[in-house]
């Protein structure tokens, strides 16, 4: 008998240079860590929202009678809404599942290897792994002292190669938006120019930059309904996009890619923006009333955002973070820890209703009791 001896297949090799993104938590997971039901636990890691969509989403989505049908994959319906909430013609909007798509996408058009885009830690961690998955790499500016980008030192690391300047307005973690100012000073270097707006409707400037996309070749703004229309579940989200792209963008779409009910969730919530927006200010209002509590706590030292979320350093001479996360994770509360050494000792608490904050209050008080 001859025995027939396979001949090895490699994976592309860059994907051994990258990990699993690993993202905040899941409920079922820290239940079973815990041993506390997941019925009791607040989840504050993923910045995801308290109130959920519109009832108006829930009833369309149920009463809809033809899920036996794809998709219109021209999502004119979704896309007219979209225009009419931003301002920008419909033809420069590209649906997708989520907004991480669209920069997965984006970043398959552009990047081949030993390309760059350039991002300025901390911020957003998604980019890097796609980046590394593209065979391409990052080349990265730290933020100031004061977490705002810096403009200068980033037109001066640019290289031939670098494709893309990711920029994350707010920024997760940091809530920090970046100025109009930066972002025009930055489309002159000619490079893609991706700002990614997932939080935008949070900020003091929630119409953000998507009105500037019409008038430049390398504009693009990611949003995303996620977080503030409370759909993370359903996973829609759109870009907005100079003309050029938008067709390499439908190109690099699988057909179908965005189903039917993230399609119907959108527009329903778009045809009762009031409901979402009214959620999306009280959001707004626990924020500064969470902030200021955060701030009460001498060992803690929150930082001013514009997001759903806030980023806390902990001085670890007056509190030792694990503390802190042993004493929430008792109340049930899951928060957001980092392995980056950029914020080993901070900690990300997305904000919720007023009683989580109340809960977080009383589980920081009783843990300066015991100490
Ligand atoms: C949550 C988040 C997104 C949203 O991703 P979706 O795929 O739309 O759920 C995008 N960018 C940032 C920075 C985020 O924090």
């Amino acid at each position: 008998m001859y025995s027939y001896s396979p001949r090895p297949v490699h994976v592309r090799p860059e994907l051994d240079r990258m990990a699993e993104y690993i993202p905040g938590e899941s409920l079922e997971s820290f239940s079973a860590r815990t041993g506390i039901p997941v019925e009791k636990l607040i989840k504050l890691n993923g910045n995801e929202s308290p109130y959920g969509p519109a009832p108006q989403v829930i009833e369309a989505l149920g009463n809809h009678l033809s899920y036996n049908n794809y998709p219109d994959t021209e999502s004119r319906a979704l896309k007219q809404a979209l225009s009419a909430y931003t301002g920008v013609d419909s033809r420069h909007i590209v649906i997708s599942h989520g907004s991480n798509e669209l920069i997965n996408l984006l970043y398959h058009i552009f990047l081949t290897v030993g390309d760059n885009i350039l991002s300025c830690p901390p911020t957003f961690t998604l980019y890097t792994f796609i980046t590394t998955f593209c065979g391409a790499y990052v080349l990265e500016v730290p933020r100031a002292d004061d977490y705002e980008i810096d403009v200068e030192a980033i037109i001066k690391a640019l290289t031939p190669e670098t494709k893309i300047i990711v920029l994350c307005s707010p920024n997760n973690p940091t809530g920090n938006p970046v100025s109009e100012e930066d972002v025009l000073t930055l489309l002159d270097t000619g490079r893609i120019v991706m700002v990614d707006e997932a939080y935008v409707e949070f900020s003091h400037n929630p119409k953000g930059f998507a009105h500037l996309v019409p008038q430049y070749r390398n504009l693009i703004v990611m949003r995303t309904f996620s977080k503030w229309a409370g759909l993370a579940g359903l996973r829609i989200g759109y870009g907005i996009f100079p003309d050029w792209i938008v067709s390499y963008m439908r190109r690099a779409q699988c057909p179908f890619e965005v189903n039917l009910a993230g399609h119907i969730a959108a527009i329903e919530t778009l045809n009762h923006l009031d409901y979402t927006l009214d959620k999306v200010q009280r959001i707004v209002e626990e924020r500064e009333r969470l902030f200021s509590i955060l701030q009460s706590h001498r060992y803690l030292d929150p930082l001013p955002s514009q997001g759903n979320f806030i980023l806390t350093r902990v001085d670890e001479d007056e509190m030792k973070i694990e503390h802190v996360k042993q004493a929430v994770e008792r109340s049930g509360i899951l928060l957001r820890y980092f392995h980056h050494p950029y914020l080993s000792n901070y900690v990300r608490l997305t904000v919720g209703l007023p009683e989580h904050t109340d809960l977080i209050h009383q589980a920081l008080l009783q843990l300066e009791e015991y100490k």
